[in-house]
């Protein structure tokens, strides 16, 4: 069937165009997308070769509703709102052990996007194109995912508030809540204040974590942060290593996420971490970025650096959970989103590089 899509190539703004959808394999489903968040993934994706193959469609927080079923799709009927998370196999170590995120396959899946067998869905003019981004490409009027991406939503919720619990948002919380396991005496360092920074806030107080500390360039996105429960903001704007290294460590912390992926940031985190404190590393870096660990200092203060893709979360399990943390009033998620209708996604792109925007949502009608 014929769809509208953003096609996205190197260093150009994403060009509205109709393009072929190919009808969804015998374990896929149609969806029609009503609205899908911006993440930076999909700008590192378009402009700083992250290794999916251009010309793609991106967009990987689909909201939408069921449109078409393959042959051999059960639990999902025609019409159902779904939210399109990350792409997996479903079948291999990581996934049995409910660690999708680093599924065997989840590059073939989510970074070079396309489906298990090589193929995708989606032609221009003639010419496939890479269609199965995070195994949707939603930023599309009409997407073929697999049901193992598929989180089912119930109607009464805000498809535009629900975009991010897809990535950006799970990232977050999950680093708080899966991967660093925050407690109340912790004390809690954020670097970076877009949505995974944001989400990490939101979760730590969700664990009544006491004492959150965030860090940002931009005393906008801090006084957000302020508002979603930080305790402490430090602007790091000229800030150097060793300055920021000083003030945190008088603050003594004992949990870090980094969302920045500044090796300069993630050294200074590093550095005055408690002992036995553990940062987590949530935030996609240049590429070929190195970062400077003291080996003995590591050893011998106990620390852990550790990484996490989509906060360790099972989106299954995980989003039913932030959802209900959404209908208590404990996810605030109105306080990230900007929605923009999906002609204006260069305007939604260009607010997310530019830092005005937090999490920009498009919606499709
Ligand atoms: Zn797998
Ligand atoms: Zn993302």
């Amino acid at each position: 069937m014929k769809i509208v899509a953003a096609v996205a190539r190197p260093r150009e703004p994403f060009a509205l165009a109709e393009c072929e959808l190919a009808e969804p394999g015998p374990r896929e489903l149609r969806v029609k997308v009503e609205a899908c968040g911006l993440c930076r993934t999909d700008l590192s994706a378009k402009d700083h070769d992250y290794g999916t193959p251009l010309p793609a469609v991106l967009g990987h927080e689909g909201v939408g509703r069921v449109e078409a079923l393959g042959d051999e799709v059960d639990g999902f009927a025609i019409g159902q709102r779904v939210l399109m998370s990350f792409g997996a196999c479903g079948r291999c170590g990581e996934c049995r052990q409910r660690m999708p995120a680093y599924c065997a396959r989840a590059m073939d899946f989510n970074v070079f996007g396309r489906r298990p067998d090589g193929t995708g869905p989606i032609t221009l003019e003639g010419q496939a194109i890479t269609g199965h981004f995070f195994g949707q490409s939603s930023f599309a009027s009409h997407a073929v995912v697999s049901t193992t991406n598929l989180v089912p939503l119930a109607d009464d919720l805000p498809p535009t508030l629900m975009c991010g619990l897809a990535c950006g948002v799970q990232t977050g919380v999950g680093a708080a809540l899966n991967v660093l396991r925050v407690e109340p005496r912790d004390v809690l360092v954020v670097a970076g204040c877009g949505t995974v920074g944001l989400s990490a806030v939101m979760g730590a107080v969700i664990a009544g974590c006491a004492s959150i500390i965030a860090i940002d360039r931009s005393d906008a996105r801090l006084e957000v942060a302020r508002s979603l429960g930080a305790t402490r903001v430090i602007n790091n704007r000229g800030l150097d290593r060793d300055a920021l290294k000083r003030q945190l460590r008088q603050l003594g912390p004992t949990r870090a996420v980094d969302s920045t992926g500044a090796p300069e940031v993630i050294e200074a985190v590093f550095a005055a971490l408690r002992r036995r404190g553990v940062l987590a590393l949530a935030g996609l870096s240049r590429a070929r970025t190195r970062i400077s660990i003291d080996a003995n200092r590591l050893m011998s203060s106990g620390r852990v650096i550790r990484g996490t893709v989509e906060g360790d979360a099972d989106p299954r399990v995980f989003i039913p959970q932030m959802i209900a943390w959404y209908r208590r009033g404990q996810l605030p998620l109105e306080a990230l989103v900007t929605s923009y209708p999906f002609v204006q996604i260069n305007r939604a792109a260009e607010a997310l590089d530019r830092g005005r925007a937090i999490k920009p949502v498009l919606f499709m009608d």
